[in-house]
Formats: C-alpha cells, structure tokens, sequence
C-alpha cells in the first residue's frame, strides 16, 4: 500500500461485517441470521451450514489458510487455535477447502490448561466455544499468514461459563429486559433494544525493543522492579499532548491502518502524562464489540511495537514514580432507534426519563461500589488504586456543578425549580440545561464521572480485559432498574411516583456523589465518615465477589450463579499469587544474577584504587568512603535478598487460596520493596557502564 491511503477505502476491509454479509448471502438467510443477531433467536443449523460457506469462501478470497475460535478465558487474555480449511487428500491427490457449519457455531478446544477454579475437573476437561454472532468475525494477516478469527464464547459442558465473554452477553441481556420496561413505562413504543455502548481509552508505554530485552524484569512481569528516578520526570508536564515523534507517529500511523482494516475505529491518539506514555481510543461501540475490540487493540499495539524495533507496555505501573496507565470505560445506555438514556434531553419528559435513570445508577453504584472496585482489581492496578496515583481506591461519582445543583433540588423540595446556569427549571415543566455541551469542570480526580451523557469509569487498569467493568455496570443498572419498575408498575399515578422515587433514590445515595479533589487525604476521612468503602488491594477487593449481595445479584439476572462466582474467586487468588511470585522470582534472579556481581566488581575496583592511591603515599577519602558506602548497602542487599528468598518460598509451598494470595501481598511484596530500597541507591552511585541494565532515563527518553 502507498504511504498515503483513503481510510474509507481500507476501514473494515478484513471483517465478515454486515454489509459483506448482505451481499453474499441468500437474502432470507441473511434475514434469519439477523433474527439470531437482534432477537436472540436460537441459530438454525441450516442457516449456519451456508453462513460458514459463505464465510469461509470470503476469507479465502482473503489469503486465509486457517480459522480458528477466538475466545477470551480467565487468563487476562484471548485464546486460539488454528485449523486449517483444508480437507484430507482425495484419491487424485487434490484437497478442499472445507468449513461446515458445525465449525463455525461449536468447537471443542483441549481446556483442561484454561483456569476454571474448580469448575470442570480435569477429567471432563473438554471445555467448548460457541460463535458469538453479535461480533462479527475478520480476517487477521501477520506472519502466521491470514487466519480467519471467530468471536466465541467458552463454557464448560455444563454450561457454566469460563470466559469473560459469556457473563458479558448475559448482563447485556439483563440491562436490555430492564431498560426496556422502564422505557415502556415512559410510552416508549418504538424502541426494540437497549445495549450498553463503551469507548475504551487505552494508555500504554513504548519503550525501545534492544533495551527491553535487557531487561528481565520487562520481560518477565512487563513492568520493572528495579530503578532509580532518571534526573527528569513528569513535572514539566512537557509530554502531555506534546508532539509526537516520527518514530512514535510511524507506530501509530501502523496502528491506525491495521486496527482500520479490522474495523476497530481508532480515532484519538496523542502523548500522555508520562515520558513514554500515549493513548489510543476508538469510537464507542456495542459492549461485546467494544471488549473484543479492546483485546484487538491491545494485541495490535504489541505486535506493530515490535515491527518498529520497540516494546509496547501494557502493565498498569511499569515505572515507579511516574504516572501509570489505566483504560477509562466510558459507557453508556442506547436503544437501537438511537435514543440515549443518559442524555438529559430536550423535553421535560426526557428530562424526567433522565433524572430517573441517573438515581438509578447513583443508587446501583452505591449499593455495589464493592463490586465496582473489584472488577478494576488486578495485580497491576494495585499500584495505581489507592497508591497516591489516579484514581483513588474509593468509588464516588462526579456528577459536576450543575447537576449536583439540581439534586440539591429535588432532594430538598421534591422538585427542582432553578438550575445554576440554565435559567429557571422546574423538573417536569422545563427542559434541563444541554449537560453535554456544558461548561462543567472535567475533574480529573473521580473514579465515575458524568461526562454530558456518559459515564467514565476510570479505575480499569490498561492491560486488564474491560469486560468485567461492563459486566458489573451493566448488571448493577440492570437491578436498580427492575426495582424502580417494580415500584412504578405497582403506583397508581406514575407521575407522582416518579417524581417521588426519584427523590427517594437520590436522598438515600447522596452519599455516593463527590465534586471535590478525589487525591486528597480529606477525602478519605470524608468518605469514611460517610461510610464508603475503601478497599485498598485486589486481594480485599475479590471477597466481594461472593456475598450474599453480590450472589443475589448475579444470580437474579442470570449473569453468573454461585458456583461461577466461586470459581472466578479461587481463579483470582491463584492469579494474584502467580503473579507475585513471578515478580519475587524475577527480582531474586535479578539480584543474585546480576546486580550483586555487578556492585561487586565495582567495590572491587573502588579497593584496588584505595589502595593504588595509598601506595602512591596520598589519603584516599573519597573513593573509601564510597567504598564502604556501596558495601554497606551490598551488605543490605543480600540481607533482603534472603528475605524475600525465605518468604517467597514460604508462600509457593502454601496451599493455593486466600491465605496464600495474602501472604504473598503482606510478606512477599513487602520483601520486594524491602529489596528494591538499597538497589535503587546502590543504581545512584555505581558508574553508570558497570551497572547490568539499562537505567530509567534510557527506556522513558531515549525511544
Ligand atoms: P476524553 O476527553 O475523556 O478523552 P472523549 O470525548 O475523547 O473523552 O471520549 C472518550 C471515549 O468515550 C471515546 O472512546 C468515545 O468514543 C467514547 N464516548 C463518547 N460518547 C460516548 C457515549 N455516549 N457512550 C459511550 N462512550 C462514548
Ligand atoms: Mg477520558
């Protein structure tokens, strides 16, 4: 391709989207597969016979040797594998290519290696994925040719889900049969679905590929364990929006072009906060295409990093001392006639619709800010949340000026009669002012903030799967609005209780709203008087998985039963626990391998100068007291070293579970720090050509 191309030529070129299916499918074919895609009507095995043709005859067209189900297991990440079209030789020596229907709905991956926290024994181990058809399959090119990918879910063969995908389509059916009640009782006739729309914002590092492999803590953990701050960081705010390199901007422009293909509409990128650090997002799109395009994004970033000779970092913290990255999950509520839910409107009935749904959602926040908190949680993210970086650990929302303004209101009169900048309002009889287009303040600092007609959830971390976040938001939203259902079914004047339920929710979940500075100490004395909960690490966070809130919850709508949650709870301890380890082992390998014998060279040469210059007849002041310097800390060194060895191996003989997974987050992460102190001073002195790694002035500002 030319070095210049029309985007509008390329975008979607490699996806089995609806328009190639449009064109190549019979038309009632397409129609009944439409029924499956809209409805939820169950896929006839017919219609699925000349889909998978239909599918197959286009990917080849496309080069694609191989298909394979794409899924997305408890790993974090998405899983494949490969089979290729090809049938076994016929008599005259020639093959088909075939692809029957059968491949395309079911596969049988071996899962017994995915995580399934007990719930399929290894003896069953056969797991199976199942096309998801509300995301459309592409074809994807790279060394391992074209490999036509089908977005599946992966169950268990009793159905018990093991992916991330599966509870995901669950909760969007629950906010779908709850959002549509509740539009119904507003005399909406016309709309037929409500899905939840998400816009990922996705940062990342990039660092040079030669200095990474250097590098084993990168390679390992993806983040590094070891470093002392370069001269310069963050504080001239220089890189934020700053311009973009040639090298950086020649990464994107790849980006762009392969995600574009794929039909991912990438559309912002810029610098972020931190040296190093930048931001991709995609306009919003249906949740379930919105997580699978997420992963998409991610492994996009990674491959095309390495194409331009550099490493893209994913980790929530891969230095210490400068910014960390997240994912904001913007998301919102739209019916397919393009109505949004959280949209204040132009009339006082969409307003009143509005200010309903907005209680509905402070209140399912409130109530579940556990659960919030717990579907960011990951052992990266820990040192973000709660460690004196964006967010904080503690869920509140940001409603801004006006709107709390407003809630003021109608908590104090039942009825709001002024807004403070759009002239009077009387809820019911006015409009409201055009939130979207306001003025409000963007704080920065809130973990949920209401942003003109969305919500942006800001605690995910980058590399973590948005997929819970939706899930938890939309299942929560889901109960808040069957309960406001139930009461408005059952009141005689709809009106009046609307305007009585709306007080109701916003008096009883005020508490949950924050305006203020979400970093500062005050606020977590605020929030604790209000009786907010702080949880402070992923291993805190996972209990809230399984009480008895969160069982009735998930189990009221279908989205996950007990023993599911069960299963994604030891699955979570066991992750943590890996996780930790790796990071205790990289750093013990790290130390003993590398670091050591580097300060041992260099005290050894400090000596031998020591005692060159005093044979010479002069003091040496300097170099011995740099000498007993860098050995008293050697000597602190190896103090920690064994350590962290005795309680690292403490922990991996522990039975896998809670105790292990605390363990390791009270001792083994304690004794990495404990570790990484007298190193990092140790990186400070030592010269610079005898010290094993690169430092982190080299990896932040020299890409
Ligand atoms: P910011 O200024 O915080 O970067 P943007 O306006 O650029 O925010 O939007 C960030 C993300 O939010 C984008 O992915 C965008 O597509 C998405 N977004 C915009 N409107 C909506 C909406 N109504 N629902 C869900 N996501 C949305
Ligand atoms: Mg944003």
């Amino acid at each position: 391709m030319s070095q210049y191309f029309n985007v509008a030529d390329i975008f979607g070129e490699n996806v089995f989207s609806d328009k190639v299916m449009q064109d190549r499918l019979p038309k009632k074919i397409y129609k009944e597969l439409h029924k499956t895609i809209d409805e939820g009507k169950e896929l006839d095995p017919m219609v699925a016979e000349v889909v998978a043709e239909a599918m197959k005859q286009w990917a080849v067209e496309k080069g694609a040797t191989h298909y394979t189900h794409w899924f997305q297991p408890l790993t974090g990440v998405t899983a494949e594998k490969h089979d290729s079209f090809i049938t076994a030789p016929r008599a005259d020596g020639t093959i088909l290519m075939e692809f029957s229907g059968k491949e395309l709905i079911k596969g049988e991956p071996d899962a017994s290696s995915f995580p399934s926290g007990g719930l399929r024994a290894t003896f069953e181990a056969r797991g199976y994925t199942a096309w998801d058809c509300t995301s459309p399959a592409f074809v994807r090119q790279d060394a391992a040719g074209a490999i036509l990918c089908i977005p599946t879910a992966f169950c268990s063969y009793t159905g018990e889900a093991l992916d991330q995908k599966t509870p995901l389509l669950r909760s969007m059916q629950a906010i779908n049969t709850q959002a549509l009640r509740l539009l119904r009782l507003f005399g909406n006739t016309t709309s037929r679905k409500v899905t939840p729309s998400v816009g990922p914002e996705q940062e990342y590092f990039l660092v040079d590929a030669e200095k990474f492999l250097q590098r084993k803590d990168l390679i390992y953990t993806g983040r590094t364990l070891f470093g002392a701050m370069p001269p310069k960081g963050q504080e001239l705010d220089d890189h934020y929006f700053g311009t973009i390199r040639q090298r950086i901007a020649a990464f994107m422009k790849d980006v762009n072009e392969e995600l574009w293909k794929l039909g991912v509409s990438a559309k912002t990128q810029h610098n972020e906060v931190a040296p190093a650090q930048h931001e991709l997002a995609p306009i919003y799109a249906e949740a379930n295409v919105a997580v699978d395009h997420n992963q998409l994004v991610m492994q996009t970033l990674k491959r095309v990093a390495c194409k331009h000779g550099m490493k893209c970092l994913l980790h929530e913290k891969p230095f210490a001392g400068v910014n960390g990255s997240g994912k904001h999950n913007n998301w919102s509520i739209t019916t397919d006639d393009g109505i949004n839910l959280l949209d204040p409107g132009k009339t006082p009935h969409d307003n009143i619709q509005f200010l309903l749904v907005l209680a509905c959602i402070l209140k399912a926040v409130d109530i579940h800010a556990d659960l919030l908190r717990e579907s960011a949680a990951d052992p990266g993210n820990d040192h973000r949340l709660g460690a004196n970086e964006a967010p904080p650990a503690i869920i509140s929302v940001f409603l801004g000026e006006q709107l709390q303004d407003v809630m003021t209101q109608l908590i104090s009169t039942g009825a709001a009669t002024s807004s403070k900048a759009g002239g009077v309002l009387q809820t019911g009889v006015r409009t409201l002012p055009d939130l979207a287009k306001d003025a409000t303040d963007r704080n920065r600092t809130s973990p949920f903030a209401f942003t003109g007609n969305k919500f942006e959830f800001r605690m995910v971390g980058s590399r973590d799967s948005i997929a819970s976040p939706n899930i938890v938001l939309n299942t929560i939203v889901a109960e808040a609005f069957s309960e406001a259902c139930d009461a408005l079914e059952a009141a005689d004047s709809f009106d009046e209780a609307v305007h009585d339920l709306i007080k109701k929710y916003l008096t009883e979940h005020q508490r949950i709203v924050f305006n203020g500075n979400g970093y500062s100490d005050e606020w977590v004395e605020e929030a604790q008087r209000r009786g907010l909960p702080n949880i402070k690490s992923m291993v805190d966070a996972i209990p809230t998985l399984t009480t008895e809130k969160a069982i009735k919850l998930f189990g009221k709508f279908g989205v996950f039963t007990e023993a599911e949650l069960k299963s994604r709870v030891e699955i979570k301890y066991e992750n943590y626990a890996k996780a930790i380890n790796i990071e205790a082992r990289t750093m013990i390998d790290m130390a003993s391998k590398q670091i050591i014998p580097a300060v041992m060279k260099y005290t050894k040469s400090l000596a031998d100068t020591v005692i060159a210059v005093k044979q010479a007849g002069v003091d040496a002041p300097v170099q011995t007291e740099l000498l007993a310097e860098s050995s008293d800390l050697l000597s602190d060194t190896k103090v920690a070293l064994a350590k962290l060895i005795e309680v690292t191996d403490t922990a991996a003989a522990m039975e896998e579970g809670r105790e292990q997974a605390v363990y390791y987050h009270d001792a083994v992460k304690a004794a990495m720090d404990e570790l990484r102190t007298p190193v990092d001073k140790l990186e400070m002195i030592v010269d610079k050509d005898m010290w094993p790694m690169p430092s982190y002035g080299d990896l932040l500002f020299e890409v």
